[in-house]
């Protein structure tokens, strides 16, 4: 029997569980899946001696970078976005994945959110951001730009949320919410006024709880293709198990995931 695991700040809300447990059914593959919380302060002390214990993990808020340092490698995707949200080992040797570029590259194309040729806004400067920019560029966009509510450091990839509300006015493009704004408990909450959301081609929120966000009813009300990111959290875990179990998993699985898994009930 494998063991497999979450390490974490704040595992509270995870779905990973479920999610996971349920691959293994699906897929004939005898192992276990927990959540294993490690305060920030003991992540140094801590995080090696855990993953000598298991034989594969994922990683989640605030340690996708920091878990870097104890890695013998990483892999080509996860050195260019410059984070880890996998891990595999094998023969004691630790070795870096990132799959949520992936899981975010099947849940644009599978959702009509093509962003080959477009001009992508991402909201957001985050470990997520940074996967989506690197997504969206290797999917041909015309241009990524990020969104901040700190524009400080005169990155020209980066604008200010006064520069997006100007620049939609004038070129349409996809939207991507990386930023926690809208999840739950505070799902009320929106990144953007309804006007200006308005004004693009297609919006993906990366939020996966709730499975409808603020930021994607808006967009389906006015007509514009929009998805949450329950499509993405399923693919990055079934990428992250075929890179644990050694093999492509059959196509099916991530959509009878979806249908079955029944997370909100
Ligand atoms: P994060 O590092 O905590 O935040 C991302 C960025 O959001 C921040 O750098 C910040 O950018 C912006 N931000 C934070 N709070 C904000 C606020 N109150 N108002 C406006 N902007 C705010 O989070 P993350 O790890 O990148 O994750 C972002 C979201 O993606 C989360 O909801 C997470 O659950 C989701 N996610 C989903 C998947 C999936 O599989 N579906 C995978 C990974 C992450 P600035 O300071 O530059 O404005």
């Amino acid at each position: 029997m494998r063991h497999y695991a979450l390490l974490g700040e704040t595992l509270r809300h995870s779905l990973s569980v479920p999610i996971h447990e349920m691959i293994f059914r699906e897929t004939g593959f005898s192992a276990t899946y927990e959540l294993i919380k490690i305060p920030r302060a003991d992540f140094s002390t801590q995080a090696k001696d855990v993953l000598s214990h298991l034989d594969g993990c994922n990683v989640t808020i605030p340690y996708k970078q920091e878990v870097m340092a104890l890695l013998h490698s990483v892999d080509e995707t996860a050195g260019k976005i410059g984070a880890v949200n996998t891990i595999s080992r094998h023969d004691g040797v630790l070795r870096g994945h990132n799959t949520d570029a992936p899981g975010l590259a099947a849940m644009l194309l599978e959702n009509g959110l093509n962003p080959a040729g477009q001009v992508c806004f991402v909201l957001g400067t985050g470990g997520a951001a940074k996967a989506a920019v690197y997504t969206l560029n290797k999917l041909g966009a015309k241009q990524v730009l990020c969104v901040s509510r700190r524009t400080e450091e005169n990155d020209p990839a980066v604008i200010s949320y006064q520069e997006l509300d100007a620049m939609t006015k004038q070129v349409t493009g996809l939207l991507i919410n990386a930023t926690p704004v809208g999840m739950w408990p505070r799902t009320e909450d929106c990144p953007l006024p309804a006007d200006v959301i308005a004004r693009f081609s297609g919006v993906a929120d990366l939020i996966y709880n709730p499975p409808q966000t603020r930021l994607t009813e808006i967009a389906a009300q006015v007509g514009i293709p929009a998805v949450t990111g329950l499509h993405m959290l399923v693919e990055q875990a079934v990428k992250a198990q075929e890179i644990w179990q050694e093999r492509p998993l059959p196509p099916e699985l991530p959509p009878y995931l979806m249908k079955n898994l029944n997370l909100f009930t």
